[in-house]
């Protein structure tokens, strides 16, 4: 299980990782992003890389990027099969 940890002093409240999320895991709650939904976090790491504070940490991530990585392997067999 991935956990998500927000450095909210250093987050900006800038709203990237909110609106990046393709699994709507972050809202803004006073002006500071907030994991609401981290168990639909699949570890595309995408967040990380586009928080201008870095104030996103992934704990638990090897596994769950395996099973992202799983889903679109198997996303792309199902368009040649
Ligand atoms: S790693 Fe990907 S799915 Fe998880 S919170 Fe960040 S952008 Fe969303
Ligand atoms: S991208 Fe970073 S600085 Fe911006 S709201 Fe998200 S956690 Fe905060």
């Amino acid at each position: 299980m991935i956990e998500i940890k927000v450095d909210t002093e250093s987050c900006v409240g800038c709203g990237l990782c909110v609106k990046d999320c393709p699994m709507k895991v972050y809202e803004l709650k006073d002006g500071i992003s907030t994991p609401v939904r981290p168990n639909d976090c699949m570890g595309c790491l995408s967040c990380h890389e586009i928080c201008p504070a870095q104030a996103l940490e992934h704990k638990g991530i090897y596994a769950a990027k395996r099973h992202y990585i799983d889903i679109r392997v198997c996303e792309m067999l199902k368009k040649v099969i």
